[in-house]
């Protein structure tokens, strides 16, 4: 199943290039009330839901993917987690490229398993999250703004001390994330979390639609360039065993994203640069950059 979420907050069910009008089913999520548990709500009770939501599919209003404006799949994350340095052709371009490490942000790690062994996970505001049709705007104007495209992972229920064995029960489905960074020599905090620094999207692909996420192609194009194009297969630490490292230091809520990591081939994008990236079995989505 393939879920979005459009215009002004609509939940759609995607077949094919046509987007069905679901968003009735909310009507059946409890009602909340103060102090409310972290996470997405919808998504928490997404697998409670699909019958609803394929009950609403006969008989709606329907639009063309295409004509809608995508908002990011997941609406309340309580955090989104992040890997560092998780491809080894991009820890190599991270050491030879002075401008994305800055003498600060070197990636070696001799002595350690896995960059992700030294460097662990970091955090990005859950607010710069966008979806795909509201576009990205540069934050940090005349410097280097660049595209990460990785493999998202979301989280369907909570978790903690999550062994890598069981991993992928605790997985809601998957999307194409988009690790927005600036280059420079603050943490990665403050580089990656401005506001539309994190794009989700195009929709969230229910986890029973995907075979191996550990074997997906996936690239990015600016402008019909090609930038990033590489294949989940190379991740140095897989999805289960960064579900397992965030588990042991992170409660992790329904909604909550992980960004997997990107691979070779990062560069920066201007403002009216158009960003297309594709995963496998997911999808593909255009991204505006804005001033
Ligand atoms: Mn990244």
């Amino acid at each position: 199943m393939k879920i979005c979420r459009y215009n002004e907050g609509r939940i759609g069910l995607v077949e094919g290039d046509i987007v069905h009008d679901v968003t009735s089913v909310a009507g059946q999520l409890p009602a909340l009330r103060w102090p409310v548990e972290p996470g997405d709500q919808f998504i928490e009770h997404l697998e409670a839901l699909k019958p609803a939501i394929l009950a609403a599919k006969a008989g709606s209003a329907t639009a063309r993917l295409a004509d809608v404006t995508l908002l990011s799949p997941v609406a309340t994350p309580a955090k989104i987690i992040a890997a560092p340095l998780n491809y080894h052709a991009h820890v190599d371009e991270s050491l030879v490229d002075a401008q994305i490490h800055n003498n600060v942000h070197v990636a070696h790690y001799e002595g350690f398993a896995s960059p992700v062994a030294k460097f662990g996970v970091f955090l990005k505001s859950a607010q710069s999250l966008v979806g795909a049709g509201e576009g990205v705007r540069i934050a940090f104007p005349g410097r280097r703004n660049d595209h990460e495209v990785e493999l998202a992972v979301v989280i369907g229920k909570r978790g903690k001390d999550i062994a890598a064995a069981d991993a992928f029960s605790y997985v809601a489905g998957y999307s194409i994330g988009l690790d927005m960074t600036v280059r420079g020599t603050e943490d990665r905090s403050y580089r990656k979390s401005a506001d539309t620094y994190s794009v989700l999207g195009p929709y969230l692909v229910t986890a029973d639609e995907i075979a191996d996420p550990g074997a997906l192609a996936f690239s990015i194009h600016v402008n019909d360039e090609p930038r990033q194009n590489a294949n989940t297969r190379d991740l140095i630490t897989g999805i289960a065993e960064l579900i397992e490292i965030a588990s042991r230091v992170y409660t992790l809520y329904p909604g909550d994203i992980l960004m997997t990591g990107t691979p070779e081939g990062v560069n920066t994008v201007q403002p009216g640069d158009i960003m297309h990236a594709r995963i496998e079995g997911i999808g593909e989505m255009r991204v505006a950059v804005r001033g």
